[in-house]
């Protein structure tokens, strides 16, 4: 089969176009013929080597739709030619933080990699069943960014009537938490840098849109839209450049959400207004494996929408993650094979 691999960390150019063997499903697996995948950060950052070096070769990508090609002995949940969507969280199942449904508690909690391929094999856990009404490359724009979004709103028990400011609003992530914090009823201030995107994330459903550059402090402009009350919730996925901001922009008794590190993860900040502000810092990694099940059928529903960017080819690897590290996106950038 083609697949994309990585050998070494490094620049686009290590995402090399291969021929490998296609994978056999063991005991509990399935073997998907994978027909699109999803394009996270997380990606980028594998490639660079930033989860660690490679002791062989990996096929990077963790959100994938195609179609059950192939089962193992002990599959019981699916059958050759069903729709399936990987769920690419992986967890033991039995331990305390498993059963209780929050598996990015598990100890040994990870992060499936390998969709950047024609065919994928997975733990039958780790399939849910694609709904009607959407096109493969919808159904592999979903995974990580709404499930991550759904899982720290219902952490930060986001309530309608509140507010919430969201840090690059326009990326996968931004918009599956604008579209999930307007479905609670929530006030969305959407951060984007660039202002001809204002308008698409007003369609969208943000309330308000602030233009950001580097170097700006947006804080000002969110005390002024609060009436100087600042917002119930802060999702920051950019760190270094703007967590001392979301730290100012927050009210009260609010949230921080840490969700990323797109700028650096070094910050240096006064933890007095943390304690005097009685503000949470709720860090956010994946969610629940129980919230992909629930939200697809959202999306046939045309309740939740999914926005995509644009769609590559396989072979053309390189040149969407080049797309989601330089020159901005709006929406999830798709691989399809
Ligand atoms: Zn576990």
């Amino acid at each position: 089969m083609k697949a994309i691999r990585i050998h070494e960390p490094g620049d686009i150019a290590v995402l090399r176009y291969e021929d490998v063997d296609v994978p056999e499903p063991g005991y509990g697996q399935v073997r998907v013929r994978l027909r699109a995948a999803g394009v996270n950060h997380r990606d980028v950052w594998v490639r660079r080597g930033n989860f660690g070096a490679f002791p062989e070769p990996i096929i990077p990508g963790s959100d994938g739709a195609g179609e059950v090609d192939a089962i193992g002995p002990g599959v019981t949940q699916w059958s050759v030619g069903q729709k399936v969507v990987i769920n690419p969280a992986v967890s033991c199942g039995v331990c305390v933080a498993c059963l209780r449904g929050d598996q990015p508690a598990c100890r040994s909690f990870r992060i499936f990699d390998g969709t950047y391929a024609e065919y994928a094999v997975v733990a039958q856990e780790n399939l849910v069943a694609m709904p009607g009404g959407l096109t493969f490359a919808e159904a592999a724009s979903i995974g990580i960014p709404y499930v991550t979004a759904e899982d720290f709103l219902v952490r930060a028990q986001a309530l309608p009537g509140q507010s919430i400011l969201v840090w690059g609003a326009t990326g996968g992530l931004g918009l599956a938490t604008l579209q999930l914090a307007k479905l609670r009823g929530l006030k969305v201030v959407a951060v984007t840098r660039s202002a001809n995107r204002s308008e698409k994330l007003r369609q969208y459903g943000a309330d308000e849109v602030l233009v950001y550059t580097t170097g700006d402090d947006i804080s000002d402009a969110v005390m002024s839209l609060t009436q100087g009350r600042g917002l119930d919730i802060v999702v920051d996925s950019l760190g270094r450049e703007t967590f001392v901001q979301s730290i100012s922009s927050v009210t009260r008794g609010g949230v921080i959400v840490t969700v990323g590190t797109t700028t650096g993860g070094q910050v240096s900040f006064d933890v007095g207004r943390i304690f005097r502000h009685r503000v949470t810092v709720l860090g956010a990694f994946m969610g629940s494996a129980a919230i992909l099940p629930r939200l697809l059928p959202l999306f046939s529903r045309g309740i939740l929408v999914p926005v995509i960017d644009n769609s590559f080819p396989l072979e053309q690897a390189d040149q969407a993650h080049d797309k989601m590290e330089n020159h901005g996106v709006f929406g999830k950038l798709i691989l399809t094979m």
